[in-house]
């Protein structure tokens, strides 16, 4: 039997934006295949609809595709057809995710060109941090995948980190 290739996901039928193939950051990525304007709604980020209760367990799996959408309920975006779990973090994003009356958005930032990938800040919290190495590759990239607002404390963290193993090393 001829090895059958995965084929590569694709984005909804009628989006003009995107195509889905390998990425440099990680696994695959979503690229531009034309410009795209500022405030562009890129792909819906869809999945499951699910209780709080639900999103603490999946969380407790490391299920990292949970989106909050409101006070009761929130988004698990680890399903097939949800092709936009492979749109990759960046410290240094050209889009954001954003919430519209319950349903989440990849919205371009800025203008973004063609072949460009497609990149948002995933937005997690400090809770293991150390577990989500970040490639993105950006120039102020923090080495870790958190919400820009942990930015600051994460470099702190981890210059704390180097210097004890500095001190630690020069004392052996
Ligand atoms: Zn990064």
């Amino acid at each position: 039997m001829a090895a059958r290739r995965r084929s590569l996901p694709q984005p909804p039928p009628g989006n003009k934006y995107i195509e889905f193939r390998p990425s440099g950051i990680h696994g695959l990525g979503a690229f531009a295949i034309r410009k795209i304007r500022k405030g562009t709604r890129i792909i819906e980020y869809v999945g499951r609809k699910i209780s709080k209760q639900e999103s603490l367990e999946q969380l407790q799996q490391q299920n990292t595709y949970i989106f909050d959408l409101d006070e009761q309920w929130d988004l698990d975006g680890n399903v097939e057809w949800n092709p936009a779990r492979f749109i990759n973090h960046s410290c240094q994003p050209n889009c954001e995710a954003l919430n519209e009356d319950g349903r989440i958005w990849i919205v371009a930032l800025r203008t973004i060109q063609p072949g460009e990938e497609i990149t948002f800040n995933y937005g997690y919290d400090l809770t293991d941090y150390r577990d989500h190495p970040c490639r993105c590759g950006a120039p102020n990239c923090v080495g870790y995948i958190v919400a820009e607002e942990f930015f600051e404390e994460v470099r702190r963290r981890e210059a704390q980190r180097r210097e004890l193993e500095a001190r630690r090393r020069s004392t052996r």
